[in-house]
C-alpha cells in the first residue's frame, strides 16, 4: 500500500512536470505569432505625485489576448519570452508603441506625461538597445525626458560594470531610469551609488504588509531614507488602500501607483481619465 502510494506520488509529480513542459511549449509556440497576429497590446497604469496630487505619468504594461487561451498574464509569458529571445522583438514593439501613444496624448493636450517601460535583462544587455531607444524617441517625436525605463536589481547587479556603462549610455539620451521591485532582489549598496538612477520603486510586497508588520514599515522608511539620500525619488507600487497612501505620504514618499488610484487601463479609458482631470 505504501509502495502504491509512493508510486502514485511519483506519477503525480511526473504528470505535473509534463503539464508544465507542455504549457511552456504551447506558450512558446503561440508567442511566436502573437506580435504578427496583433494579439499584444498595452495598458497604462497612472502614477500619482503625492506632493502635488497630480497624475504625472504612467507605466506601460503588456497584455496578451489569445483567441483560445484567453488573457495570458505577463507572469506566464515574460519568462518564456526572455528564454527564447522573443522578448527582443516584443520589447522593441512595447517601447515604440508606448512612445507613440504618449506623444499622441501630448499632442491632444492631455498633459506632459512621463511613460515608464519595463526592460528585460536581454534587452538591457543588447548592443542595439541605445539605437532602438533613440529610434523610438525620434520616430515618435517624444521628448526623452518623458521616457522612463524600469530596470530590476538583478539586471543591474548581474554584471555591474556592464550595467553601469549601459545605464550611463541610456542616461545620455536624456531619459529617466527607475529601479523596479526594489528590495526583492539583491542590491549591493556600494554599487547602487554608481547608477545614474532617478526613481526607486518600493516593491508592492512591502506596501501590502507595512501597516500590519512594524518591521516591514521600518524597511519602507529605510528605503525612503536611502533613496532620498542617494538623490532618487521614491515611488511605491501596489498601493491599494487609503491608509497605505496616507502612511506613504506622511513618510515622504514621492509618487504612488496602485489599484487605490487606478488599475492599469486600456488606452481609451486612460485617455478618458486624462480628459476628466481638472
Ligand atoms: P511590474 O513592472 O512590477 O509591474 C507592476 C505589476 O503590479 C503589474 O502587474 C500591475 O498590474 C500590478 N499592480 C499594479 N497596482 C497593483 C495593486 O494595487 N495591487 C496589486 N496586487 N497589483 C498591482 P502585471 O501587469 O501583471 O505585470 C507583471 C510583471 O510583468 C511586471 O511587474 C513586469 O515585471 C512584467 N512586465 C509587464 N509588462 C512588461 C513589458 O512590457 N516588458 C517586460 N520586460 N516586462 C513586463
Ligand atoms: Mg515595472
Ligand atoms: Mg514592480
Ligand atoms: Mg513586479
Amino acid at each position: 500500500r505504501a509502495k502504491e502510494a509512493g508510486r502514485n506520488q511519483v506519477q503525480f509529480y511526473e504528470e505535473a512536470m509534463h503539464a508544465r513542459i507542455a504549457e511552456r511549449a504551447l506558450i512558446e509556440a503561440e508567442l511566436r505569432h502573437a506580435l504578427a497576429r496583433e494579439q499584444l497590446h498595452l495598458v497604462y497604469q497612472p502614477k500619482l505625485d503625492l506632493h502635488s496630487g497630480v497624475l504625472t505619468g504612467m507605466e506601460a504594461l503588456l497584455r496578451w489576448q489569445h483567441p483560445t487561451l484567453g488573457m495570458v498574464s505577463p507572469a506566464r509569458f515574460i519568462g518564456v519570452a526572455e528564454e527564447t529571445g522573443l522578448i527582443v522583438a516584443i520589447g522593441r514593439w512595447v517601447l515604440r508603441t508606448a512612445c507613440a501613444q504618449t506623444k499622441a496624448w501630448q499632442r491632444e493636450g492631455l498633459g506632459p506625461l512621463r511613460v515608464a517601460v519595463n526592460l528585460s535583462a536581454r534587452q538591457f544587455t543588447d548592443q542595439a538597445l541605445i539605437a532602438e531607444v533613440r529610434a523610438a524617441l525620434d520616430d515618435s517625436g517624444l521628448d526623452p525626458h518623458c521616457l522612463d525605463l524600469e530596470l530590476t536589481e538583478s539586471m543591474m547587479m548581474h554584471n555591474v560594470e556592464l550595467a553601469v556603462a549601459a545605464s550611463h549610455n541610456l542616461k545620455q539620451l536624456g531619459i529617466a531610469l527607475s529601479i523596479d521591485d526594489f528590495g526583492t532582489g539583491y542590491s549591493s549598496l556600494a554599487y547602487l551609488k554608481q547608477f545614474p538612477v532617478d526613481y526607486l520603486k518600493i516593491d508592492q510586497s512591502f506596501v501590502r504588509e507595512m501597516l500590519d508588520e512594524p518591521k516591514v514599515a521600518a524597511i519602507v522608511r529605510s528605503v525612503l531614507t536611502l533613496g532620498h539620500s542617494l538623490g532618487f525619488k521614491v515611488v511605491a507600487e501596489g498601493v491599494e488602500t487609503e491608509p497605505q497612501l496616507d502612511y506613504l505620504r506622511q513618510q515622504g514618499c514621492d509618487e504612488i501607483q496602485g489599484y487605490y488610484f487606478s488599475r492599469p487601463l486600456a488606452p481609451d479609458a486612460f485617455a478618458a481619465l486624462l480628459r476628466q482631470r481638472p
